[in-house]
């Protein structure tokens, strides 16, 4: 692939766009491997950059949607994909498009899956994007920060789990597939980076009457992760101090407990309670 990371010696690359572009090429082969990625899938690209998955992608995907916010590498990806009739470049920003529309209307009728080396300052609100849409896809993989990939795939009710864990085992099945180190990609980030598969589930884990109260209860038991149960839900929710503790002890839940130690199921059972 005829890259333009350089310029004259110095890094062309945007800080502020999260870009650490892709070097070393056996990831992008590996990754979309390990993914389960079949000939027949349509995929969304989030953030091509100058094409180093995209290549692979549109290798052996049928159809691949590229969305780039950067206008200044689309020139450079556009020329680095020549000769692929099978990949759609879409310049705007992931968390403003409308998906939903876009995959209508460039992958309609075929399996879809997301891919993409996240820029990892908006890593969590693309994924809870994808997520929270309920967009048609059957699974996304993506490059996150390792210490981001273990949050969002952490299991229930461990030290790591934090809201943002719950929030996307509503969603999916979450799964680490392989670490990649900073020398593989240009600038080399400061930390390590994991491949994160999300399996999207068909449906969600639990059924609360309303998941948007089970959110609300599971973020105020989150917001302040060293208090207990009892003190963090009174402090946050709109409800009283007798009520959340009866409420807990109806479920069941010692009101000394630390939200680490719930899982989706009690957070379901909770907010009906509430
Ligand atoms: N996929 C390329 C690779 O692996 O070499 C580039 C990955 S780089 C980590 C992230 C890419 O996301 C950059 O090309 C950046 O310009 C793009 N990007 C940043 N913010 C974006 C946004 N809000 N919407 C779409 N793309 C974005």
């Amino acid at each position: 692939m005829k890259q333009n990371l350089r310029d004259g010696g110095r890094p062309r690359a945007k800080k502020a766009l999260g870009q650490n572009f892709l070097i070393n090429p056996g990831i992008a082969p590996k990754m979309i491997a390990e993914s389960g990625l079949e000939s027949g899938y349509g995929v969304l690209e989030i953030g091509p950059g100058l094409g180093a998955l995209t290549v692979e992608l549109a290798k052996r995907a049928k159809k691949v949607l590229a969305v780039e916010l950067d206008r200044d590498v689309i020139p450079q990806l556009r020329s680095n994909l020549e000769g692929f009739d099978n990949v759609e470049i879409v310049q705007g920003d992931v968390l403003e498009l409308p998906l939903d529309q876009l995959l209508e209307q460039h992958l309609p009728g075929m399996p879809r899956a997301v891919f993409g080396n996240l820029p990892y300052y908006i890593t969590s609100p693309i994924i809870m994007r994808l997520l929270e849409e309920r967009l048609p896809v059957e699974f996304i993989t993506v490059m996150v920060q390792r210490e981001a990939a273990r949050r969002l795939a952490a299991p229930e009710r461990s030290r790591e789990a934090g809201a943002v864990t719950l929030a996307v085992r509503y969603y999916s099945e979450p799964r680490v597939l392989f670490d990649v180190s900073p020398g593989s990609f240009y600038p080399a980030p400061k930390v390590t980076s994991s491949v994160l598969s999300l399996r999207v589930l068909p449906q969600p884990p639990v059924a609360p009457k309303s998941p948007e109260r089970m959110f609300s209860v599971i973020k105020a038991a989150f917001s302040q992760r060293r208090k207990t149960l009892l003190n963090s839900l009174s402090a946050s929710l709109p409800a009283e101090r007798d009520r959340v503790s009866a409420a807990l002890e109806a479920a069941g839940i010692p009101s000394g407990a630390r939200p680490e130690q719930l899982g989706l199921r009690e957070f379901a059972a909770l907010s009906e309670l509430i």
